[in-house]
């Protein structure tokens, strides 16, 4: 008799009542219902609640999975998870690292954890799924990458340097598999950090705010771990400093926080005199843009405030032993 892989799945929902872990009891043992089977999946789900969020580890699942496809090697079926709406209350610290909460019956999960989807095949990596190709869920018709066409040649050109990085990894598939091990999802911001510096090289808008903030994800995962996380401020710092210099942002808002971020690191550096020209730089654009606002109502001071004041707080606080918790 033909296995009716529906009805498995309706029955493994009954036991399991987790969508996610019915399509990975599935992965691992093929449609057939077997209670021993049930428990280990049940089990390994325990111990990972606990690995994967550092708040309350009750409640339902905050993460769903969706599927793209490489716009490099066009290969398909790439699982991305991603995180439901306010299921999370997220709180971020000075450095805009953020924690996150479970919020609305939802358990706690470190979305820094699973943010970057990988192509197993050639390594491209992105948080960000506009980046992939997918087929729309609604109209059923293909959804192209949002990248352009000559990055995309350089990503293709590139495969082997970012083969390199996982070179003694036997399955990347099953290495970036949920849940992810620390040291995988650092990997997979380092991988992401390659696809921002080809889209850099061609002169993308933001391409380094996106490797700042990626490494500023790394270090917050790489602290985590109980290591040294100072190498991956320095590098973030690095991106931002030149994303400044070059205005490689777009929207004067990103600028602002660029110019907060490059404040705030060389004060947890310990690199305070570093920060003063700074903050010297965004107090003129400050005082500008409020003589410009005189003759143009349409500008519109909230903004640079807000990160200009937040830069000043930390200045004033650089004492604080708590500053940076
Ligand atoms: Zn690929």
């Amino acid at each position: 008799m033909p296995v009716d892989v529906k009805e498995v799945k309706r029955r493994l929902l009954v036991f399991l009542k987790d969508e996610n872990l019915v399509s990975e009891y599935i992965r691992r043992f093929g449609p057939t219902i077997d209670i021993k089977n049930i428990k280990l999946i049940k089990e390994n789900e325990s111990t990972d609640a606990v690995k994967e969020g550092d708040g309350p580890s009750e409640g339902a699942d905050p993460i769903f999975e969706s599927l793209l496809i490489c716009p490099v090697c066009n290969k398909d079926n790439i699982v991305s998870y991603e995180l439901k709406a306010k299921s999370q209350q997220v709180v971020e610290n000075r450095l805009l690292q953020q924690e996150y909460l479970g919020a609305m019956g939802h358990k706690s999960v470190d979305y820094d954890n699973l943010a970057v989807s990988i192509c197993p095949r050639c390594l491209f990596a992105s948080p960000d799924r506009k980046d992939f190709s997918s087929i729309s869920k609604i109209t059923g018709k293909p959804v192209p990458t949002q990248i352009p066409q000559n990055p995309i040649l350089t990503l293709q050109e590139k495969i082997g340097e970012r083969k390199s990085l996982v070179a003694g990894i036997a399955n990347p598939e099953d290495f970036f598999k949920r849940p992810r091990k620390p040291d995988a999802s650092i990997l997979s911001y380092k991988l992401a950090g390659m696809r921002a510096n080809v889209e850099a090289y061609h002169e993308l808008p933001n391409s380094l705010y996106k490797l700042g903030f990626y490494y500023i994800k790394m270090a917050k995962l790489i602290k985590r771990k109980g290591e040294d996380d100072s190498a991956a401020l320095r590098d973030a710092l690095g991106y931002f400093e030149e994303c400044f210099k070059n205005s490689n942002s777009s929207g004067e808002a990103t600028e602002y926080k660029v110019l907060y971020m490059i404040i705030a690191l060389n004060i947890r550096l310990k690199e305070d005199r570093k920060a003063q020209p700074f903050i010297a730089a965004f107090d003129k654009i400050r005082t500008e843009l409020a003589a410009k606002s005189k003759t143009d109502p349409k500008i519109n001071l909230s903004s640079v405030d807000m990160w200009l004041n937040k830069a000043k707080n930390i200045w004033e606080d650089r004492e604080r032993n708590d500053l940076w918790n």
